[in-house]
């Protein structure tokens, strides 16, 4: 098949969340089973296009420009070259919509671009007039996120009788249900669509605003999101779907879930080249080393031999369980563990870890930035890693810490259900440790019951060897999505 991925962010050239680890793994994989895949995203400015050769495309023979209700963009058309046979990564690129410096947000004032819904129509416009350009006829576009709403979108509607896209069908894919692109509805003359699409109820309508999450998930032929749990979550209640749940459950025999794998070439620390000592199921010992120097560079003193390190790689969001975290902080900081954190975001949360850092300098360490190294190096030294989401569509780092023996506690839900299984004292199963109510308690609980299973040191070598065992590499996942690429092959097209 011919593949066209859109995405927002993509790994290894602009990231800021698992949408990025997924679109930069999952090519590489559909094409080893066969397929022709083309990404394309926008050329931000942070993409560094000398370190990576992206140069522009010379053949390119589409439109150079893109309108936009009374605005004309021009369109330029870059490429990173076929780095692996079968995959190619273009770039879509306008400077006045993507020559900045930050990627969704406007990293001085930390809000939103006012103009992202002009962004966003531009790289959907752009994505599919370069897929003419370049000629490469998609059987599938693979759709992502809400910034990639309107592919799928226009594919019903302004393209619906072009030829060129006449054996195209979509699948939208759902990596995080809370951010929507939900716009006021004068921006909708902007989309250039007949007026009459834009009727209560319609696709392009969401209570009296534009919503480009709700028009990908309303017009694409197939939807997936990115686990079985999350999949069944999200049409249940207003608090899981966002609002969304009615149309999910309307859809529902369209809708499956796919669990993101792992690229393990990257995560894996029998190849990290980013830890200080590597180490592997057979051979833990070198995690011993990774911890210590975690320590040194945290600047951490533990009281005692073998005093846990729990870590933490996040944004700063309240879907990440923070808000659990601050209400019951003194006390799980006071319990016989350092604690090592990663990450950006709320402001709130960047106070609350610096208090705590304040008040407990020999057991917290929080460093309040963007690092891959250092996560690498949290996933390889620490112990236990904490991820107490609210909501979580699939997450990655429970799946990463387990290759990296680091023993996840997690609140059951999502992905997160799917991957982490509760370690019950009874029969010696689970991989790691698992609460069900969102609640500070609860919470609580689960890092005592893990701090105290600890202690046994064979029990829990059983435990992370069973983790570091496990296997989640995206052959599987890929071979689900050409399955539901198939499908979506078999079905009517959408058109409006
Ligand atoms: P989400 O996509 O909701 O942010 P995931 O667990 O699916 O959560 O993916 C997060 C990805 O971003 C992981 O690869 C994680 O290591 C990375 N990440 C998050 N915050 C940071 C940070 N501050 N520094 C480095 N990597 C980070």
């Amino acid at each position: 098949m011919n593949i066209i991925i859109t995405t927002s962010e993509v790994v290894p050239y602009v990231k800021t969340g698992g949408l990025a680890d997924v679109t930069g793994a999952l090519p590489d994989a559909l094409a080893s089973l066969g397929h022709n895949v083309k990404i394309i995203a926008p050329l931000y400015k942070a993409i560094d296009k000398q370190k990576f050769g992206i140069k522009p495309l010379e053949v390119y023979e589409g439109k150079q420009q893109i309108k936009i209700g009374k605005k004309v963009y021009n369109l330029d058309v870059y490429s990173a070259g076929n780095l692996k046979k079968g995959v190619e990564f273009l770039f879509v690129a306008n400077d006045t919509l993507f020559g900045r410096d930050g990627i969704y947000l406007d990293t001085k004032k930390g809000k939103d671009y006012p103009d992202n819904d002009e962004r966003f129509i531009f790289f959907a416009l752009a994505s599919l007039e370069v897929a003419k350009g370049v000629d490469f006829r998609p059987d599938i576009i693979h759709a992502n996120d809400w910034q990639s709403g309107l592919v799928p979108g226009y594919l019903a509607t302004l393209y619906k009788d072009d030829s060129f896209f006449s054996d195209t069908r979509s699948v939208f894919t759902i990596h995080n249900i809370g951010y929507q692109g939900h716009f006021e509805k004068d921006i909708f003359p902007k989309l250039g669509l007949p007026k009459s699409l834009y009727s209560p109820g319609s696709p392009f309508e969401y209570w009296d605003h534009v919503n480009f999450l709700k028009i990908g998930i309303t017009t694409c032929d197939i939807i997936t999101t990115v686990s079985e749990t999350y999949a069944e979550e999200i049409q249940s209640s207003n608090e899981m779907g966002f609002g969304m749940e009615g149309i999910l459950f309307y859809r529902r025999h369209d809708l499956y879930g796919v669990l993101n794998g792992v690229d393990y070439e990257i995560w894996s620390p029998e190849n990290d080249d980013l830890i200080p000592q590597k180490f592997s199921a057979d051979d833990p010992s070198g995690k011993e080393k990774n911890k210590k120097e975690l320590l040194d560079l945290c600047g951490l003193k533990p009281k005692g031999k073998r005093v846990p390190l729990i870590g933490v790689i996040s944004r700063l969001a309240d879907q990440k369980g923070f808000d659990l975290i601050e209400k019951i902080a003194d006390d799980l900081f006071s319990l016989d563990l350092t604690f090592v954190l990663l990450g950006t975001g709320s402001k709130n949360y960047h106070t609350l870890f610096e208090t705590m850092e304040g008040i407990y300098p020999n057991k917290v360490k929080a460093f309040l930035k963007f690092d891959n190294k250092l996560a690498h190096m949290i996933e390889a030294g620490s112990d236990m890693f904490l991820m107490p989401s609210r909501y979580e569509p699939c997450g990655l780092n429970q799946m990463y810490s387990l290759k990296y023996g680091t023993v996840p506690i997690v609140r059951k839900t999502g992905g997160l259900a799917d991957t982490v299984k509760d370690y019950n004292a009874d029969t010696l199963n689970g991989n790691g440790f698992a609460f069900e109510e969102y609640k500070p308690e609860k919470l609580l609980s689960a890092v005592k019951r893990a701090l105290l299973t600890y202690k046994d040191s064979k029990v829990w070598s059983r435990i992370m060897n069973r983790g570091m065992r496990a296997d989640f590499s995206w052959d599987k996942s890929a071979r689900r999505y050409v399955e539901i690429y198939r499908k979506a092959h078999q079905k009517e097209k959408t058109t409006l």
